[in-house]
């Protein structure tokens, strides 16, 4: 108990805190009359710079460049065993699944969407709630992976986010009334929407556009990316990642993307592009970064459809014959026009489903006394690349897991894989239904998924939520049907270490080298974040969100949330103190799709909340020193 004259002391301080703040807005009356409309406005400045401000969260990844680094300090090593939580806020009603958001900051006012695209609006400092949106969605939709939503984009007064049913829709981000809602795709064929979309200025024509994807490649929906007025909602234009197909340029058809002739597509007896042509996947389903200085809008691309390696190969051939573009890879795309300006493949006619989705982060660093300009990529494959995002040429890819089966390396030359025999499924043997299976490590799901990594300016290491796990896999008979799963084939999720699944690597993006690991008994599926306090959060399946040692991997806090965590963690600074934010809340498609760890999984309670983390003033003020150092 503190003596009744200090909390006396304290009282009236408040008061005359009070006072000063009520005599303030009074003056502010007048200001906030005069310059409305202006404040709370997010120009493409501050996008243009927001990995270097602290006090907003503006872009997913943290920045255009994607790394997830936060130069806040406040919260480092030496104090973060007294990060405690603030206030958390739960998403309410019944509706609950996997809460894979990152949350964007601005103004004091958090926007965060979660599960069946919905969007809400929260007081920064306090988690009460000033708005929520929710989409009134079909019946009909087919989310493949469980129906999460990855976050907003904001620009200027408003809010974008994307839906289940294949639309994006804009709100005003003072009151979450909707703005406009543009259908892009047929939900019913498998079109959907769970990335966040992001804002790109054209530095050719000064335009600012919204850029955004589309997902279903399980459903054999030919994947888009879009670039729309975020005024209107009207296309800018549309460009489609299977080979031959057409894109849009202000309403009219543009230019084929790649060959209209699609050579890296087979044909039949009769010369006909085949089935899998038609609905071929590619889907850019994640987010985008932007490289400001080459112009350039940088994704990946999806699987191709089906999964299936044989549809997609001339009966007959090898399948490393026929690459299937522009699929599986990372491809660089002009603001002005949707052409696309360099494109690398990191699974050629991809038989795993390992799609190129996973983000780019872009980066810089020295070699030979020269800087170079990459973007860095953990792949489902179970390498990582470094590759030139001037020309999308090849520089380097190791392995950032374990046991990999289905390649040896990639060819230091050519960039390409070097397969191993025997780890594409075999078709089945006449008068039988399925092939006969094989093991392949990684799995489907990836020896990373689209779980973002962070990169640390301070350390160069890229931190990475990875996962040791492997697979069962075979053929199917496949027929494209409208609205059904497009895949040709089977699977089953096997463990492939008894103590762990989950593994936060720090990875050496010049050597190759793991710096050190963490490992964790469930499947990691959260974003990483990194900061000047050399730290690393990340959240595990089992529900904590937990602090790293940045430089030596030494775990130093970790707090439960009652959920497992499968989203981004950010970090904002707010009238001087450093808050973190991270939703908390289990799914995603490890519980779906996942075999033998959605078992491991089952005990894990849904969820779905935000929960915001501070030092507590007590605590900094060195109060509470025995309490935080027990
Ligand atoms: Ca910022
Ligand atoms: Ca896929």
């Amino acid at each position: 108990m503190k003596p009744t004259n200090e909390r006396q002391q304290r009282y009236s301080k408040l008061s005359s805190t009070i006072q000063k703040l009520a005599l303030g807005s009074i003056a502010g009356v007048a200001l906030s009359a005069l310059s409305l409309g202006a404040v709370g406005e997010v120009t493409w400045k501050d996008i243009a710079d927001d990995h270097k401000t602290t006090n907003d969260v503006l872009q997913y990844g943290m920045g255009v460049n994607a790394q997830r680094y936060s130069p806040l300090k406040q919260i480092n090593t030496k104090n973060v065993k007294q990060l405690l939580p603030a206030w958390s806020w739960s998403f309410g009603d019944e509706k609950q699944r996997g809460q894979e958001s990152q949350a964007v900051v601005h103004d004091g006012v958090i926007y965060i969407s979660a599960s069946y695209s919905r969007v809400y609006a929260l007081d920064a400092k306090t988690g009460k709630q000033l708005w929520s949106y929710s989409h009134r969605l079909p019946e009909d939709i087919r989310p493949c992976c469980d129906v999460v939503n990855r976050g907003v984009a904001i620009y200027g007064d408003k809010i974008f986010f994307g839906t289940l049913d294949a639309r994006v829709v804009a709100l005003e981000a003072k009151t979450g009334k909707r703005v406009w809602n543009k259908k892009f795709g047929d939900h019913t064929a498998g079109y959907t929407m769970t990335g966040a979309p992001t804002i790109v200025k054209d530095q050719k024509t000064g335009r600012v556009m919204l850029i955004h994807g589309s997902s279903g490649d399980e459903f054999g929906v030919v994947g888009q990316l879009f670039a729309r007025d975020p005024d209107t909602g009207e296309e800018i234009w549309m460009r489609p990642f299977v080979e031959g197909h057409m894109g849009r340029l202000n309403g009219k058809e543009s230019t084929p993307t790649g060959d209209i002739n699609a050579p890296t597509w087979p044909r039949d007896e009769n010369g006909e592009l085949v089935e899998a042509w038609h609905h071929g996947g590619g889907a850019p389903w994640q987010s985008s970064s932007f490289d400001i200085e080459h112009n350039t809008i940088i994704i990946g691309a999806g699987n191709p459809a089906p999964w299936n390696t044989w549809a997609r190969t001339k009966k007959g051939d090898d399948p490393r014959n026929w690459d299937n573009l522009y699929t599986s890879g990372q491809v660089g795309v002009d603001p002005t026009t949707g052409e696309v300006k360099w494109f690398y493949q990191h699974t050629p006619n991809d038989a795993w489903d390992f799609s190129g989705n996973n983000e780019l982060v872009l980066f810089e660093y020295e070699e030979k006394g020269k800087t170079v300009k990459a973007t860095a990529h953990a792949d489902r494959n179970g390498f990582f690349y470094v590759v030139n995002r001037e020309d999308g040429k090849f520089i380097r890819a190791f392995p950032f897991v374990d046991n990999i089966t289905w390649a040896s390396h990639i060819d230091p030359k050519t960039g390409r894989p070097v397969e191993n025999e025997g780890q594409r499924p075999p078709l089945p043997e006449p008068g039988e239904k399925r092939g006969k299976a094989i093991e392949v490590s990684p799995p489907f799901l990836g020896g990373k998924n689209w779980n973002p990594m962070a990169y640390s300016q301070d350390t160069g290491f890229f931190y990475v939520g990875a996962n040791h796990w492997k697979e069962d896999y075979w053929t199917e008979e496949v027929h494209y049907k409208k609205g059904s799963a497009y895949l040709g084939q089977g699977f089953r999720i096997k463990k492939m270490y008894e103590d762990h699944v989950g593994v936060l690597r720090a990875m050496n993006p010049i050597s190759g080298e793991i710096e050190w690991e963490h490992k964790e008994r469930l499947p990691l599926w959260a974003g990483v974040l990194a900061t000047k306090g050399n730290l690393v959060f990340t959240g595990t399946g089992d529900g904590y969100f937990k602090a790293f040692n940045a430089k030596t991997g030494e775990e130093l806090w970790k707090f439960q949330t009652g959920s497992g965590i499968v989203s981004s963690p950010v970090t904002w600074e707010q009238d001087g103190e450093q808050y973190i934010g991270v939703a908390s809340g289990y799914g995603g498609a490890v519980p779906l799709w996942g075999g033998d760890m959605a078992d491991l999984t089952k005990p894990v309670p849904q969820g779905g909340s935000f929960w915001v983390f501070k030092i507590p003033s007590w605590a900094e003020a060195g109060e509470g020193k025995n309490v935080a150092s027990n």
